[in-house]
């Protein structure tokens, strides 16, 4: 139950390069930019109506 209420508290995004969904907490960060595997730092924010 501890993991699914951190979960939902996390930010989650999209990756706007390749569309990969994934929660904050699971991105690399490279010179404090979200960093994808696949390169690109632009991240799309998914659930922020949620958090707020
Ligand atoms: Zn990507």
């Amino acid at each position: 139950m501890g993991k699914v209420v951190e979960l939902f508290n996390c930010l989650k995004l999209r990756c706007s390069n390749c569309e990969k969904e994934k929660y904050e907490i699971h991105i690399d960060i490279k010179n404090d930019l979200y960093t994808c595997e696949c390169g690109s730092h632009t991240f799309i924010p998914l659930n922020l109506e949620e958090v707020y």
